[in-house]
């Protein structure tokens, strides 16, 4: 039975729902005529201009809404629903979705530590389309915030700013910002309201010339003796790097939705391209290697997703655990998407190098704008040591924390509450408890149970993790990143455990076929130096359920999301 025989069986969960919208409204991305097309996205980037076409797609479909919680007056319900939503927008250019998650950046301390006057103007603005930056960067601190030169100087009625933000997303052109300086008693943050205020003593700097992302605001500003009133301050005195630190627990959570819609795309356009391409007498979808290629980057795609639903949903309903969850995700997701976009790029061969022909030459501008998502908001090795000191301090003080229920932690795409930015407030450690690793024996007892030999590949993980927790390297050692290292991808085969054991009936036909689980612990096993032998019949398989998603107009995951439809040459 094909998934589309199936499909009554695969329901439309909540969380899906707005991402489904979305689809709807956006059109196929193959579909020239589409309001957020590839081809248009191309053109922008061909040209190093604003990708216009795809704004007013992205404005006339209220994408920027989703910015905004319901509570002031958007439609920002939960974490779960915005991450699709994402995935939609990044499916089709990553130059839009990068603009608007500017914004997104810029607006989330104000959604969670702004005074119910500055939430509100910050709504208006956004809901208004005003573009929002977050000035943190600067030429001379980048990872390192302790080394922010923009300083904040207390008048009778506010605070004159100087420096000079840099390499800061729409900054020639925002409307708002909100801008970390340093400041008594220590560094502050700071909501600028350039349309109210004014621009005086604002300098822009040009846009600057970049690899990918080309149609991106990305540039900056000079501030020079710039008056901001009392009112400005977010948050109390002296807490901007900690508010900078909670900030980004949501807003690198989110890019893993960026990596995974890119993804999406450059698999769909690498598989189309197998079926089609002829050699040897049959199609290059034919060759067992290019099976497996496809396979394998589908299901590096389906173990990020795992991962990147476990942290979207803790946003929602685990806000305690994000400290860890969040650079977990952020570190893993980018990486295991930039392995899907390599494995297309080899099934498309020189296809994947050229700047026309298959799909109007959409990969190479893919591959080039996502290579950037395992960077800002945090490199890799950033989130590796984030990663190393949350676990840290969890093994000074472990447990402390109670469980959180596994049937709330893993229902992906249930309804959850609406959106409280501020309850609770993002808090700087994990708590010592972690219901994913935690809950890692309980997982594969419950696989064992029902397959034995799944059971037996997932019990590797155990031995990894015992080994492992016998160890603690020393802070800002080689080792200690390794570690940080093998953690994330223990997470992330955990996450696919859970979301085997406990969602699997909600999920649909691809979600319910053990051929996923199989390839994508394989995958992770062999990142952890326990490589196993691979199973054909599962990559087989995967890319047969692959292909009858593609032609049910299906997204390529777990979730059973419905595409616009789709566009084909010549249909
Ligand atoms: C497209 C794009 C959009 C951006 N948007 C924004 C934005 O909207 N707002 C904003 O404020 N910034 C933005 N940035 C800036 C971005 O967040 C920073 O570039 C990024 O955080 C890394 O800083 P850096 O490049 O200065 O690297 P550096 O900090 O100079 O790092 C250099 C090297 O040191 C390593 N390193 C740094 N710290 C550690 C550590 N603790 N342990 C181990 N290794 C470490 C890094 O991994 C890297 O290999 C954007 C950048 C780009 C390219």
């Amino acid at each position: 039975m094909t998934l589309r025989q199936r499909a009554y069986a695969a329901p439309v969960l909540t969380a899906s729902a707005d991402a489904e919208r979305v689809e709807r409204l956006l059109g196929c991305p193959f579909d020239p005529a589409g309001g957020m097309s590839l081809v248009a996205a191309l053109q922008a980037d061909e040209t190093e201009t604003e990708p216009a076409a795809g704004y007013r797609a992205a404005w006339a479909a209220g994408l920027h809404e989703y910015l905004v919680p319901v509570a002031e007056g958007g439609r920002l319900a939960s974490f779960e629903s915005l991450l699709g939503v994402l995935r939609a927008m990044s499916r089709r250019d990553l130059a839009v979705a990068v603009g608007l998650g500017s914004t997104f950046l810029a607006a989330t301390p104000v959604w969670i530590w702004g005074t119910p006057e500055q939430r509100q103007r910050v709504a208006e603005l956004v809901l208004d389309r005003r573009w929002g930056t977050a000035g943190i960067s600067e030429d001379a601190a980048g990872s390192d915030l302790l080394a922010t030169a923009t300083r904040a100087t207390a008048t009778a009625d506010g605070w004159t700013l100087s420096g000079r933000k840099w390499l800061v997303g729409n900054g020639a052109r925002s409307g708002f910002a909100t801008v970390l300086a340093a400041a008594e008693p220590s560094f502050g943050l700071f909501l600028l309201d350039f349309d109210r205020v004014g621009t005086d003593g604002v300098r822009r700097l040009p846009k600057v010339r970049t690899l990918g992302l080309r149609g991106h605001d990305l540039s900056g500003f000079e501030l020079d003796g710039y008056r901001i009133p009392s009112s400005a301050r977010l948050g109390r005195p002296g807490r901007g790097v900690e508010m900078v630190s909670g900030m980004l627990q949501f807003t690198r959570t989110l890019v893993g939705g960026m990596s995974l819609g890119a993804a999406d795309t450059a698999l769909r356009i690498a598989l189309r391209h197998a079926r089609e391409r002829r050699l040897y007498g049959g199609t290059a979808l034919d060759l067992p290697p290019v099976r497996s290629l496809l396979a394998r980057g589908f299901a590096d795609l389906l173990a990020a997703e795992c991962t990147q639903l476990t942290a979207a949903r803790g946003l929602d309903v685990a806000r305690q655990r994000m400290p860890l969850w969040s650079a977990v995700a952020k570190y893993l997701v980018p990486a295991l998407c930039q392995d899907t976009v390599t494995a297309a790029g080899e099934v498309l061969s020189a296809r994947a190098y050229l700047r026309e022909g298959v799909a109007g030459g959409a990969f190479q501008k893919i591959a080039r704008d996502a290579a950037i998502t395992p960077v800002f908001e945090g490199t890799q090795l950033v989130q590796l040591e984030t990663v190393h000191a949350q676990l840290a301090s969890g093994a000074r003080r472990p447990g402390t924390a109670p469980e959180l229920p596994a049937q709330l932690l893993f229902a992906f795409g249930d309804p959850v509450g609406p959106w409280r930015p501020a309850d609770p407030r993002p808090s700087l450690s994990y708590g010592g408890t972690d219901e994913v690793v935690g809950r890692l024996a309980e997982a594969v007892a419950l696989l064992a149970a029902e397959d034995r030999e799944l059971g037996r590949l997932a019990a590797q993980l155990l031995v990894v993790r015992e080994t492992d927790r016998a160890l603690l390297p020393p802070r800002r050692t080689p080792e200690a990143y390794e570690w940080a290292r093998r953690h994330c991808l223990l997470h992330a085969a955990a996450c696919c455990l859970h979301t085997w054991t406990r969602r699997r009936a909600a999920l649909g036909p691809l979600g319910s076929d053990p051929a996923w689980l199989s390839v994508a612990l394989r995958r992770l096993l062999e990142r952890l130096g326990r490589p196993t032998a691979p199973d054909h019949a599962a990559e087989h398989r995967l890319v047969r359920l692959l292909t009858e998603l593609d032609d049910d107009d299906r997204a390529f995951s777990l979730l059973p999301v419905r595409l616009a439809a789709q566009y084909r040459a010549g249909s």
